[in-house]
C-alpha cells in the first residue's frame, strides 16, 4: 500500500464505518474499558475470552450504527466527521477530570460564562483534540467512498448488517451471564459509552430546552400573605440568602475540617448544620432546587423552570426581593425580581480579567439598606470556590495556605497544592458571610435582620482521581453532595419571629438538604401559603407562640 492511498483512500462505505468504529471503540473509550475492567477485577468475572468479547461487542455496535447512519448518503461524511472530533473532546474531558458528560453537564457548559469555560480550554486540550479527532476527521474527508450500483448496493448493504447484527447478537448470547452481571451491577457504565451516551444527553438537553421554552410558569403560593404576627410587629426584615459556589463542607472547620478555614464565622454566634446535602452536583440542577418546592426526588429542571419558586412566592406575599449575582446567572431562578450582575463590574483591586471578587456585592449594600421601607429578602449568589482555577477566586490577602496550584489543569498539580488553594477560597468565603453578618449587625437596630447561607454543591479536589463536579447525582462521591449551612439571626429577628434559638441548636445535628430551603425561609419568615409544608421547615418544632409573645410586648 503506497502513501498516496493510506492518506487519501478509496474506501466502500462497510470499511469506513469498520475502520472508524474500530478507531472509536479502541481509541476513544479508555475511560469505560478501564471502569469495566475495575468492575471485573472487583467481581472476580475478569478474563481474557469475555474482555475481548466487550471490546467486539462495543466495536460491533458502532460498525451497526455507522452503517446505519450511512443510509443516509449526504450526511455520512460530515456527521462522521462530526463524531470523531466531539469524540476526542468527550474523551478528554472524562479522562482528565473524572466527569461524565449527561444531560445537566451539558446544560452547565451552556449556561456557563466564558471567562468560566476558558478555564477548562488549554493547550492539552487543543493537541488532544487536533491529533484525536480532527485528524482522523480530515482523513475521513479526504477518503473516496466507492458506491456501487444501486441494488447492489443496497444487498450488500443489507447482508453486512444481518452478519454483523448475528455476530454481535451471538457474542452477546454466548457471555449471557457475565453482560447482565457487570451491567446490573454497575449500571452507571453506561454513562461512559463515548460517544453514545453524550450525543444521547445532547439531544436530551436540546429536546427539554425546546419543551421549556414553550411552556407558560405556572404560578404558585398566589395565597401566600404575611401572617397575622407582622401586624404587631414594628420593625421590617431583612434576610440575606447567600448561595454558595462549590464549597463543600469537609473544607469548612465548622464542619470538622483540621485547618482553620473558618476563623472569622467561628467567632460569630451563628448555627451551624453540619449535615447537609445538596439536591444536585452542579449549579445548573442545584440551584432551580433549592428554590423550588420541588423536593430532589421529583426534581426535574423542565419542571422547575415551568412553575414559580421561593421568590415569587414571597413576592405574593408583599416582600421586596433583590437578587445580586456575581455568578454566571441565575438558572432562570431570578427571571421575575430585580437583578443586579456585579460580575460585569469594572472595580479596581476587586475585578480583573471579566469577573469580581464576591465581596463586590457588598459595595453599596448600606445605602440599598438605607431605602428600605419594606420586608426584604436579598440573595447573594457567589463565585465561591469554582474551579479549577480557585486561586483566581481569593484577593492576594487570603493567600494563606501555600504553595497553591496556579495551573488551570488542577490534575497536573500535587493534591495538596489543589486543596491549599482551595482551602484559601473557603477561608476568602468566612471572610465575606462575617462582612455580611456585621452589615446585618450594624443595621439590626432598625431591622430584623438574618442571614441564610448554603453552597450549591461540593467538589472533587482528586479524590480517587476526580476533579470538580457534576457526576450524576446516584454515583457522585460525597464531597460532591456534602455541603456547609449556615444560619445567623439577630436576637430582635429571634424575639419578634417566635423563634428559640436554642431549640434549633439542639437540632443542628440533624440531616438536611436544599429541600430545606424553601420551606424554612416561608417558616421563619412567618409567611403563610397553602404550599408551605410544616415538615421541611427547620424552624417548625422551635416556634414559641408568635402571637402571644408579641402581643405581651405590646402589653408591657
Ligand atoms: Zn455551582
Amino acid at each position: 500500500m503506497t502513501i498516496q492511498k493510506i492518506f487519501k483512500p478509496k474506501l466502500s462505505v462497510p470499511v469506513l464505518a469498520l475502520v472508524s468504529g474500530l478507531y472509536l471503540a479502541v481509541v476513544q473509550n479508555t475511560t469505560f474499558f478501564k471502569a469495566v475492567f475495575a468492575a471485573l477485577n472487583k467481581s472476580g468475572h475478569g478474563n481474557l475470552p469475555f474482555e475481548t468479547a466487550i471490546y467486539l461487542s462495543l466495536t460491533l455496535l458502532f460498525f451497526l450504527l455507522l452503517l446505519l447512519l450511512a443510509s443516509i448518503k449526504p450526511l455520512f461524511k460530515p456527521l462522521l466527521m462530526l463524531i470523531l472530533v466531539v469524540a476526542a473532546v468527550v474523551r478528554f474531558f472524562m479522562d482528565t477530570y473524572g466527569v461524565v458528560i449527561d444531560a445537566s453537564m451539558i446544560q452547565n457548559l451552556m449556561e456557563t460564562d466564558f471567562n468560566e469555560a476558558t478555564e477548562l480550554f488549554n493547550l492539552k486540550l487543543f493537541l488532544h483534540i487536533f491529533f484525536l479527532g480532527v485528524l482522523p476527521a480530515v482523513w475521513v474527508y479526504r477518503t473516496e467512498i466507492q458506491y456501487r450500483p444501486f441494488l447492489s448496493e443496497v444487498l450488500r448493504r443489507l447482508l453486512i448488517i444481518g452478519i454483523a447484527a448475528s455476530l454481535l447478537g451471538g457474542t452477546v448470547f454466548t457471555y449471557y451471564k457475565d453482560f447482565s452481571f457487570v451491567l446490573r451491577n454497575n449500571r452507571s457504565l453506561r454513562y461512559l459509552i463515548n460517544p453514545n451516551y453524550p450525543v444521547y444527553s445532547f439531544v436530551k438537553y436540546l429536546k427539554d430546552s425546546m419543551q421549556t421554552q414553550a411552556i407558560q410558569v405556572n404560578a404558585l403560593g398566589v395565597d401566600a400573605i404575611q401572617n397575622k404576627s407582622w401586624q404587631t410587629r414594628g420593625k421590617k426584615s431583612i434576610v440575606v440568602i447567600v448561595v454558595g459556589e462549590t464549597a463543600r463542607a469537609e473544607n469548612f472547620t465548622l464542619d470538622g475540617y483540621v485547618r482553620e478555614t473558618n476563623p472569622r464565622l467561628s467567632k460569630e454566634d451563628i448555627i451551624n448544620f453540619p449535615n447537609t446535602h445538596s439536591c444536585g452536583t452542579a449549579t445548573a440542577a442545584s440551584l432551580p432546587c433549592m428554590f423550588s418546592n420541588l423536593k430532589r426526588s421529583r426534581f426535574s429542571d423542565s419542571d422547575a423552570k415551568q412553575n414559580e419558586n421561593l421568590l415569587d412566592v414571597l413576592i405574593h406575599a408583599g416582600v421586596n426581593i433583590l437578587w445580586k449575582d456575581n455568578n454566571s446567572g441565575c438558572k432562570g431562578v431570578c427571571q421575575r425580581v430585580t437583578t443586579e450582575n456585579t460580575e460585569i463590574l469594572k472595580i479596581p483591586d476587586l475585578c480583573a480579567e471579566g469577573e469580581c471578587f464576591d465581596e463586590v456585592m457588598l459595595l453599596g449594600l448600606q445605602s440599598y439598606f438605607d431605602k428600605i421601607e419594606n420586608n426584604t429578602v436579598i440573595v447573594l449568589h457567589q463565585k465561591g470556590s469554582h474551579g479549577p482555577a480557585y486561586y483566581k477566586r481569593h484577593p492576594e490577602g487570603f493567600k494563606v495556605f501555600t504553595p497553591e496550584c496556579t495551573n488551570d489543569q488542577v490534575q497536573d498539580c500535587p493534591q495538596a497544592d489543589i486543596i491549599n488553594a482551595y482551602d484559601n477560597t473557603i477561608l476568602y468565603t468566612d471572610y465575606f458571610l462575617a462582612e455580611v453578618i456585621g452589615l446585618l449587625k450594624s443595621n439590626a437596630g432598625k431591622y430584623n435582620t438574618a442571614l441564610f447561607y448554603m453552597s450549591d454543591h461540593g467538589e472533587s479536589l482528586g479524590e480517587n482521581g476526580i476533579y470538580l463536579h457534576g457526576l450524576p447525582y446516584s454515583f457522585a462521591p460525597e464531597e460532591q453532595k456534602h455541603i456547609p449551612f449556615i444560619l445567623w439571626l439577630s436576637k430582635d429577628f429571634s424575639d419578634s419571629f417566635g423563634l428559640d434559638t436554642e431549640c434549633i441548636k439542639r437540632q443542628r445535628n440533624a440531616d438536611y438538604s436544599h429541600d430545606n430551603l424553601f420551606h424554612s425561609v416561608l417558616g421563619m419568615l412567618d409567611i403563610k401559603t397553602s404550599t408551605y409544608e410544616a415538615d421541611y421547615d427547620i424552624f417548625s418544632h422551635c416556634h414559641q407562640a408568635v402571637n402571644a409573645s408579641s402581643q405581651q410586648v405590646m402589653r408591657h
